[in-house]
């Protein structure tokens, strides 16, 4: 049962705090998510001698791909679907990026997305390039074998569109490991390849017994967390004992809340698509984890307050992460925040609005294509396992993946400091000077 985030005031716990905020309320504006991706571009060409050429191949996908395909529904009736398959990039290595299954999913936000796929893999210094695609449905309106037969006909109709050593998806909003075994089992039936092992690598995010790694389910928040604990560790900041609050509850936030609790930071707001709840005390975050794995969201959980949006981001915390979709933060929202850290869980939460808002206050932000890119980086070590016939033990995917993050960290804190710039167009710088390098030994075919 899906209610509004800025619910009626009669519902809101006497108790909840105060916004500190502006008084209407806090909706993320429409703005266009791919323009916003191209000027952290242009913002970043400023800094790396960028050939014009190159500039404009990267201003744009390389490949766009849309299907429409009829699927029957569990009613005898039949629907049609629209899918997409937006490939920026790859110049690097194979297309990379995940699947999102959403209502509200359009072209241009695939295109923003898989343009930040490129950046995301050439900062971490992956063999990947940049893809996103997904379907434009709300997966929570259908049943489990509706769902199936969605998924099996898309990418049947994606074909190969998709492969191993050309496209890889993995995940996003809406997708898990469930859909990623139909993904590769629809692969490996219908495009017809001698040594279906090889096939394996097709998508990433496969459940561990179905050729997965371990360690992906968890991989994008415990990114997130390495990247926090290493801001904390450079600035000095004792991550025990604070608090955190945490938009999004699925595959990144929870588990980033679920990790930061183990490092004794608790919990005390969250939100997703239903609503927000706020817990003074700490949410016991495996009981909630629990809870929404059976009830598919947080609506309803007894041990938390239920507040506004707008009381959401005005509560006190030390630590927030965005982990729902983009444009969640403007200027209202950065306004209204009470915390020393933002790190971008999801892919584009902040608009450009809202992040001078945040550096005005001195709130400090560690950008997605940095914070997030423990799942791409997680899903390559399973696409190398897949390769080699492979399975890694946990621990050995753990350490690399947080050597992956420091290292780039590293690079993105280094590009800032010698350019002056934010960190967000130091990561865009660093993964601009690689694709530029590889353009200038290449060059361009013929
Ligand atoms: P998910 O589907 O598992 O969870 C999404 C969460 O966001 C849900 O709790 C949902 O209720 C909530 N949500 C949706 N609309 C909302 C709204 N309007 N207000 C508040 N909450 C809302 O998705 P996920 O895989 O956790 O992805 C979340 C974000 O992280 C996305 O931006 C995605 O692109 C990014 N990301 C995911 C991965 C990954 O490995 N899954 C990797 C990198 C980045």
């Amino acid at each position: 049962m899906t209610t509004t985030p800025s619910g009626p005031s009669s519902q809101r716990a006497s108790s909840a705090p105060s916004s500190a905020g502006p008084p209407h309320s806090l909706h993320p504006e429409r703005y266009d998510f791919f323009r916003v991706i191209q000027g952290y571009l242009d913002e970043a060409s400023r800094l790396v001698t960028v050939p014009e050429h190159v500039r404009s191949i990267l201003l744009q996908p390389k490949n766009e791909l849309i299907v429409h395909f009829p699927v029957r529904m569990d009613s005898g009736h039949y629907r049609v679907f629209k899918g997409y398959r937006i490939q920026h990039s790859n110049i690097l290595g194979p297309f990379k990026g995940g699947m999102r299954y959403h209502q509200d999913a359009s072209l241009d936000d695939f295109k923003a997305l898989a343009a930040m796929m490129t950046w995301k893999c050439s900062l971490m210094n992956l063999p990947f390039g940049g893809a996103k695609g997904g379907i434009k449905f709300d997966p929570r309106g259908v049943t489990r074998d509706e769902l199936g037969r969605i998924t099996r006909r898309f990418f049947h109709a994606l074909g190969s569109n998709i492969g191993p050593d050309y496209d890889v998806p993995a995940p996003d909003v809406g997708t898990n490991a469930q859909t990623m075994a139909w993904a590769l089992d629809t692969y490996v039936n219908t495009v017809g390849m001698v040594k279906k092992e090889a096939a394996m690598g097709v998508v990433t995010g496969k459940p561990v017994s179905s050729g997965g790694t371990f360690g992906r389910e968890t991989a994008t928040g415990q990114g997130v967390v390495h990247t926090i604990c290493e801001w904390a560790r450079r600035t000095r900041f004792k991550l025990e004992g604070k608090k955190l609050i945490v938009q999004g509850f699925g595959n990144v936030g929870s588990n980033t809340a679920a990790i930061l609790a183990a490092l004794g930071v608790s919990l005390v707001a969250v939100g997703d698509h239903t609503g927000y709840l706020y817990n003074p005390e700490g949410f016991n975050v495996h009981r909630l984890k629990q809870y929404v794995a059976q009830n598919g969201s947080i609506a309803g959980y007894a041990n938390g307050q239920r507040i506004t949006r707008e009381e959401f981001f005005g509560v006190q915390a030390d630590l927030f992460v965005p982990a729902a979709l983009e444009n969640q933060i403007g200027a209202a929202e950065a306004e209204a925040l009470q915390v020393r850290l933002v790190a971008e869980g999801a892919n584009g939460p902040c608009s450009p609005e809202g992040e001078t808002v945040l550096a005005r206050r001195g709130i400090e932000l560690l950008p997605d294509v940095l914070a997030n890119a423990g799942g791409v980086t997680v899903s390559y070590y399973e696409w190398v396992q897949n390769r080699r016939s492979e399975q890694w033990g946990v621990e050995e995917v753990e350490e690399r993946l947080e050597k992956a993050m420091l290292d780039a960290y590293e690079r993105m804190a280094q590009f800032a400091k010698t350019h002056n710039c934010s960190n967000r167009i130091a990561c865009y710088g660093v993964a601009l000077q690689r694709l530029v390098q590889v353009y200038l030994d290449r060059e361009i075919f013929p």
